[in-house]
């Protein structure tokens, strides 16, 4: 059995990284300081409807996260940011605008990540066009009042997607995938669908990515039962004219044609960047220098960030990754954690 009683670990950020990583250690009786800058847990998934891959509700899984973290030892710090922790012989303190606000023997970082700020991509006129919005906008739109979609009344009669906004593009600075827009808009696309069946719902792609499991299901579901059409192609431009909608101005790289489509909503894919309250540890550089992500001291093996005894990292903050990937991230953190200080 796995006995932790004499280790003190602390888990800073309360999305399903951090929950599943604060749970794991708790489980393996270690004593657990919980930390977020919010004053609730759950992280992006408290903005989020429904999940691929089984479109089971962010709410369903938020409830199991709250359930088991409120049935086992925690002691939850939230509305506490920690931007920094320092090391002292084998202590780790942990400070928040500059003030200490707790010690611990090992610290996994679990801080996610942001939304690209699409309003760089200016070519497509978000924050200056209402009906120009992202993934995460649609997100909580879906979430909390769909009827936002109509348009006087009336269902929206199309709808566009525009995949890799800020990842893959080198002008933003951002060369890597993000993995996980591509089988947001599909599943955002069918939402629509099951809203609006009579709405046309158009996917521009470059190509798409549909890794994980039950996503290429997802997919073909997409396209024979909800008839969402996808094309190949590179939106340049969007613009509204005098009734509101966007037009866009595309090419269909296939066919290689030029396109020019009316839309009531166009929905823009946005990456998953580094989080801007990533903790600083020491003076250490530990996040990538290409991506700013943090970087783990082997890629293979280990979550421990590079060069950091007793500080690992899990979930988003190390790069995209869906939320059964950050789960499994954050059980392993604390196993890795916990094999560290037994062995220190
Ligand atoms: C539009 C969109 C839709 C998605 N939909 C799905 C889906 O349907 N299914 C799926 O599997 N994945 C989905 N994902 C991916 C999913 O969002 C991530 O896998 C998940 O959020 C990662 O969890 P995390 O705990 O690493 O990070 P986060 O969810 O970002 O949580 C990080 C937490 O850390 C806190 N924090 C940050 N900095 C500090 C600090 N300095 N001090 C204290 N606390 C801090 C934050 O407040 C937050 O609570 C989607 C991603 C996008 C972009
Ligand atoms: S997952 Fe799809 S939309 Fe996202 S960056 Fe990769 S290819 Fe583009």
């Amino acid at each position: 059995m796995l006995d932790g009683r004499e280790y003190r670990i602390t888990v800073i950020g309360a999305g399903p990284a951090g929950a599943a990583a604060a749970i794991s250690a708790a489980a393996m009786s270690m004593e657990v300081d919980w930390y977020d800058k919010e004053n609730r847990p759950g992280g992006k998934l408290n903005d989020y409807h429904q999940l691929f891959p089984d479109r089971a509700t962010a709410d369903q899984i938020l409830a199991d996260f709250d359930g088991r973290t409120d049935a086992i030892e925690i002691k939850k710090h939230f509305g506490t940011a920690v931007n920094r922790i320092e090391t002292d012989n084998r202590q780790l303190i942990l400070l928040s605008d500059n003030k200490i606000v707790g010690s611990a023997d090992a610290v996994i970082v679990a801080t996610g990540f942001d939304f690209f700020d699409a309003r760089l991509k200016e070519e497509f006129g978000y924050g200056i066009y209402d009906h120009v919005i992202t993934s995460p906008d649609l997100e909580k739109i879906l979430k909390t009042n769909p009827e936002d979609l109509r348009k006087e009344g009336a269902d929206p009669v199309s709808i566009a997607f525009v995949h890799c906004v800020g990842s893959r593009d080198q002008q933003a600075g951002i060369n890597y995938c993000s993995r996980l827009c591509c089988i947001t808009g599909i599943r955002q696309a069918i939402g629509i669908k099951e809203l609006f069946p009579s709405c046309k719902v158009v996917n521009f792609y470059i190509d798409i990515r549909a890794f994980g499991s039950g996503y290429e299901e997802l997919y073909r579901e997409a396209q024979e039962k909800y008839k969402i059409q996808f094309i190949r192609g590179r939106v340049s431009e969007a613009s509204e004219n005098q009734q509101h909608r966007i037009l866009l101005k595309a090419e269909d790289t296939l066919m290689a044609r030029p396109l020019k489509l009316t839309v009531d909503w166009l929905v823009l894919l946005v990456g998953m960047v580094p989080s801007c309250t990533q903790v600083q540890i020491d003076n250490h550089q530990c996040t990538d220098q290409e991506t700013g992500f943090y970087q783990p001291v082997n890629v293979f093996t280990g979550s421990r960030i590079a060069g950091l005894p007793g500080i690992f990292m899990a979930g988003a903050c190390g790069g995209p990754m869906s939320i059964p990937e950050a789960i499994a991230s954050g059980r392993s953190a604390a196993m890795e954690a916990w094999q560290y200080l037994k062995d220190r």
